[in-house]
C-alpha cells in the first residue's frame, strides 16, 4: 500500500496569525506532498518494503538497501516529521502546557519559560535545515535536541515528543529571515493535549525508568 499525504486537521488559515495560509498550503501541500511521492517512488523497486510503516523504515536505516536508503532518510523522514507536525499544532492553541507534559518539563528543565528559551535558542543555532525537539531517551529521560535536513530523533533511538520545523520554507513567507521571531510565535498554536498523547505513547515503553527518577 502506497504512502499517503494525511489531510490537514484544520483549514489552511486556521493558524493565522501566526503562521500564514499560504505558508500552510505550500508547506502541507508541496513539500510534505513531495516527500510522499519521493518516498513512494524510491520504494517501487522493493515491494518488499512497502508494507512497512514509514516509522519503521527510518528507525532502521541500515535494513533499508543502500540505493534507496538516502532517499527514504530524507523523505521518509519528511513524511514522518510532517504527519507529526500538522497534528502538534491548532487553532487558538498554545498556552502553558498542562497535564504530564507540564510535569516532565518542570522536572527536566526547572520550568516552562527556561524550556522554551533552551528550545528557541537551539533552534535558532540549527545551521541550515532540520528540526528542533523534545526527544525521548531510552533511559526515559527527555532533551532539547536538533537533527539536519529531515532526519528524525527516530534513525538514533529516540522518540520525537514533539518538534519545531526551522527549515526556511516553514516560515520565510511571513517572517523572511526571522527565524527566532517564528520560533518565539510558534509556541501560540502548540496543541498541548497531542503533545500528551505522544508522551503518553513514548512514557507507555520507559515508564519505569522515568518512575525511578
Ligand atoms: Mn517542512
Amino acid at each position: 500500500m502506497a504512502h499517503e499525504l494525511p489531510a490537514l486537521p484544520y483549514d489552511y488559515s486556521a493558524l493565522e496569525p501566526t503562521i500564514d495560509a499560504q505558508t500552510m498550503k505550500l508547506h502541507h501541500d508541496m513539500h510534505h506532498g513531495a516527500y510522499v511521492k519521493n518516498l513512494n517512488a524510491a520504494l517501487e523497486k522493493y515491494p518488499n518494503l512497502q508494507s512497512k510503516s514509514a516509522e519503521d523504515l527510518i528507525r532502521d536505516l541500515n535494513a533499508v538497501p543502500e540505493d534507496i536508503r538516502a532517499a527514504v532518510r530524507n523523505n521518509g523522514g519528511g513524511h514522518v516529521n510532517h504527519t507529526m507536525f500538522w497534528k502538534i499544532m491548532k487553532p487558538k492553541g498554545g498556552g502553558d502546557p498542562n497535564g504530564p507534559i507540564a510535569e516532565v518539563i518542570k522536572k527536566t528543565f526547572g520550568n516552562f519559560k527556561d524550556f522554551q528559551t533552551k528550545f528557541n535558542e537551539a533552534g535558532v543555532k540549527q545551521f541550515g535545515s532540520g528540526w528542533v525537539w523534545l526527544a525521548g531517551k531510552p533511559s526515559g529521560e527527555l532533551q532539547i535536541i536538533t537533527t539536519p535536513n529531515q532526519d528524525s530523533p527516530l534513525s538514533q533511538g529516540l522518540f520525537p515528543i514533539f518538534g519545531n520545523d526551522v527549515w526556511e520554507h516553514a516560515y520565510y513567507l511571513k517572517y523572511n529571515n526571522r527565524r527566532p521571531e517564528y520560533l518565539a510565535a510558534w509556541w501560540n498554536v502548540v496543541n498541548w493535549d497531542e503533545v500528551n498523547q505522544r508522551l503518553k505513547t513514548f512514557q507507555s515503553h520507559h515508564e519505569p525508568a522515568l518512575a525511578g527518577r
